[in-house]
């Protein structure tokens, strides 16, 4: 019996299966979707097992065979293995990318370098003789940690020691131990009429045990509550009255009791969309509904009720939502309906928890899985419906290989499965309205808001016009006023800054210097609370230069609005207010979100202030008043999706205020009020945003117009970047039609990063039938040639920034 696998060596130029030999032993339990080890070149790897066969091109004297299996039940199923394959051609990355990408991360495989000693120890130099007087095997860190290399590199030139390479298998399981009552009562009528009467107090527990037959119990239970001792239990599993079991325990990874919520009168919008997604499960048919719906107008009412229909119909529904600050408050509302029936999935939990509720899905246990990205690879086997809510967030599209869109990965299950999907969202991605206008997504809309309240008002100040009357604060005065009503009247403010302390630099007034990373070229963060400087690429640290490091003048200070400085500022201005600062610093500790946003809910302050993280899901009834401090900063990036992401971000806090009985208002800041995204976001009508940017990119020749590819090249020595950089150009050039719109190379916007020159090129197409293939040859020139020579290079089909 001979095993394909695909094994896990990053970067090895050939992507495709090995074959290797079934050991006889293992014969009955390799299935395609297992999990081995396998010998690859000197070392052991781990490897997944994607079809058995009986034959093999290899000479049986040259075929090795597998080493180990890893799980007895397959961890991929069928299914997985075809979308891997899919996504592989979809996204141009190793197979083994896509395969790792659909388990949870504590089944990918850690290594361990382990040193072996292959003599008698006292032949070994003196200085490694301790570490091999318990085991011949021990970790390769001990001797990094105490400079042993050297005297380790000869030991195994001469062969007296060798490295070996350990697949070390995680995600433990976590158990508890239990008492088992033997499952047969004649049997324990029997061993209770041979036991003699002066064992009674066995006699005793065994009468007990023949009211539970087959039960399991803590041992502590019975040792407290039924007077069965461990010693009584000890004597009980001697008799075979019991046996002591291990039952599997799952980490709970919800934290808070959750009343239960009922399915609401649906509005007519809302029935009308209902009908429309139940129709096509009940006839079996995918189709991709675009639900584009204002804020506030019921979206995830209708999500509810259709994956009612999908347990109804005995299937499963799988819901992403786009990060984990949405998750506490989505997920309660997902637990208030389905109860137990529903996983969670996200960065908030830890790798055992993940696994936990991984394991739930492939059992069966959970029907529905609300989560993050990579929920869309829940290893459900039956699934009736697929949602993406907040469908135009870029957190769907994974940032590093395997590039996947889970968008696209929930439209293929969709088709395997024959089931519908649903993308949520107030203000759509401009590709998929395009989509829904050209009738390739079914659009369903929802104009009005499920409780009928009113839309907030939202006016647009002017800071310009604040400076030159003379109003230097960062709060403008009709900001300021509305906050001040708030705060008496006893109602709940959000404040939104447009990033994290992105623009609270160092800057010297002097000369204009601003302190940048010295491994990266950007400006680095000011930290009020570390008082340090920090660089949000590399994580490197420095302290608050005193004198500017250009011209030595004293005139050097942070600069701009970070968090933190409105937070004080907020202080200052309105001594009285509670504030509650949520942002990357403050979210860091596991449930640090949930906690914050439950003190909001519950009262606990006046001001929830934040980054992006707030600005959706967000859904609390004293929110009347949201503020957003500056409007541009997204305005600014170099990016052709400025304007989109601008007015999403915008349109999506401004549904924050007012959701409720009380009346909301929107008070954006702005020192470029006229440009149309903030106008716009303004009229909360899409529609006129849709158009007005569609025009926009047609005239430059973007997507959806035109479908782009960003191929980024680096390298330690700026010439060399710049020079592959050219040699991606002239390829793609010579491969592909004149169709096609080469731009560049230039350097990235951030032109240097951990000290890696950055080039990019940017490749726009309409219809390129080539394309793959073209892209697949230069990514193996780069695979086999150019990776020797130091260069990394990315390819990033459909990227969500530029
Ligand atoms: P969206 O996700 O579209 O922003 P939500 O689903 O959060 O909107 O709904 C907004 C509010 O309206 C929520 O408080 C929700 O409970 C309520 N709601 C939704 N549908 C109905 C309905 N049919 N009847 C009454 N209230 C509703
Ligand atoms: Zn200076
Ligand atoms: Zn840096």
């Amino acid at each position: 019996m001979i095993a394909q696998v695909i094994v896990d060596v990053a970067a090895y130029p050939v992507d495709r299966p090995f074959d290797y030999e079934v050991p006889k032993q293992m014969e009955s339990l390799i299935e395609p979707g297992s999990r081995v080890k396998v010998p690859f070149g000197h070392r052991d790897v781990l490897g997944f097992v994607i079809s058995v066969t009986e034959e093999t091109e290899i000479a049986s004297n040259k075929m090795k065979s597998i080493s180990t299996l890893l799980d007895l039940e397959p961890v991929l199923t069928e299914e997985m293995l075809e979308m891997a394959k899919w996504m592989t051609k979809q996204t141009l990355c190793y197979e083994i990318d896509a395969l790792q990408a659909m388990l949870p991360s504590a089944l990918r495989a850690k290594y361990e370098k382990q040193v072996e000693c292959l003599v008698e120890v006292s032949m070994l130099p003196p200085s490694l003789q301790a570490h091999f007087t318990k085991k011949m095997r021990v970790p390769y860190k001990l001797f990094e940690t105490e400079a042993l290399l050297l005297e380790l590199k000869k030991a195994v030139k001469s062969k007296q020691v060798q490295i070996v390479t350990v697949v070390k298998q995680q995600g433990r399981i976590k158990s508890i131990r239990k008492f088992e009552v033997h499952a047969d009562l004649t049997f324990l009528q029997q061993k209770h009429e041979e036991l003699s009467n002066r064992a009674r107090k066995q006699k005793q527990a065994i009468e007990w045990c023949m009211e539970h037959v087959g039960e399991r119990f803590l041992p502590q239970y019975l040792a407290d509550e039924i007077f069965i001792s461990a010693s009584v239990q000890k004597a009980l599993v001697e008799l075979g009255v019991g046996k002591f079991v291990e039952e599997e325990l799952y980490r709970d990874p919800f934290t808070q009791e959750i009343t239960p919520s009922y399915a609401l009168q649906l509005t007519d919008e809302q029935q009308v969309a209902l009908d429309a997604i139940t129709e096509k499960m009940n006839e079996q048919q995918p189709e991709t509904f675009l639900l584009h719906g204002i804020t506030g107008s019921g979206k995830t009412e209708v999500y509810l009720r259709a994956i009612q229909h999908a347990l109804d119909q005995g299937k499963e529904a799988v819901v992403l939502v786009p990060e984990i600050s949405l998750t506490p408050m989505m997920t309660e509302r997902f637990r208030a309906r389905f109860g137990e029936l529903v996983a969670v999935m996200h960065s908030g939990l830890s790798q055992g928890e993940k696994y936990d509720e991984w394991r739930k899905m492939q059992r069966g246990e959970v029907k529905v899985v609300v989560g993050a990205r990579s929920a869309i690879f829940a290893p459900f086997t039956n699934i009736g419906l697929l949602i993406l809510d907040e469908e135009h967030e870029t957190t769907y599209k994974q940032e590093d290989t395997p590039r996947y869109h889970a968008r696209d990965v929930a439209i293929w299950r969709g088709m395997h499965y024959q089931c519908p999907v649903i993308l949520g969202s107030a203000t759509p991605a401009l590709e998929s309205f395009a989509r829904a206008q050209k009738g390739v997504y079914h659009l369903l809309t929802l104009k009005q808001r499920a409780k009928t309240q009113a839309l907030p008002t939202v006016q647009v100040v002017d800071m310009r016009e604040e400076l030159h009357t003379g109003n230097r604060s960062m709060f403008s005065r009709a900001l300021a006023d509305a906050i001040r009503e708030r705060l008496e009247k006893k109602e709940q403010i959000v404040l939104f800054l447009n990033r994290r302390g992105f623009s609270s630099f160092v800057l010297c007034r002097d000369c204009g210097t601003v302190v940048q990373c010295d491994n990266c070229d950007i400006s680095m963060t000011y930290h009020r609370s570390s008082e340090k400087l920090k660089c949000h690429y590399c994580g490197d640290e420095k302290p608050v230069p005193t004198e500017c490091p250009e011209c030595q003048s004293e005139h050097i200070r942070f600069f701009g609005t970070g968090t933190q400085k409105i937070e004080s500022e907020i202080y200052k201005v309105f001594p009285e207010a509670r504030v509650i600062r949520m942002d990357v610093d403050t979210t860091r500790q596991k449930g640090a979100h949930e906690r914050l946003l439950n003190d909001f809910g519950e009262g606990k302050a006046d001001i929830l202030l934040g980054t992006q993280m707030i600005a959706k899901g967000l859904d609390f009834p004293r929110i009347t008043l949201v503020g957003v401090m500056s409007a541009d900063t997204s305005l600014r990036l170099p990016d052709f999706r400025a304007a989109e992401k601008t007015y999403q971000l915008l349109t999506q806090v401004s549904g924050r205020a007012g959701r409720h009985e009380l009346q909301g208002e929107v008070i954006i800041q702005s020192y470029e009020p006229e440009h149309y995204a903030i106008e716009l976001a303004k009229e909360q009508i899409f529609e006129p945003f849709y158009e007005q940017e569609m025009r926009i990119r047609h005239r430059f020749s973007y997507p959806p117009y035109y479908y782009v590819v960003l191929i980024q090249v680096s390298h330690e020595d700026v010439m060399l970047a710049a020079e592959y950089a050219s040699l991606v150009h002239e390829y793609i050039g010579q491969h592909l039609s004149n169709q096609v719109q080469i731009i560049g190379p230039t350097a990235a916007s951030i032109s240097r990063i951990q000290n890696r020159y950055r080039y990019q090129c940017l490749i726009k197409y309409k219809r390129e039938p080539q394309l793959h293939d073209v892209l697949k040859q230069l990514i193996k020139i780069y695979r086999t040639d150019w990776m020797k020579k130091g260069v990394l290079m990315t390819v990033d089909l459909d990227p969500t920034s530029i």
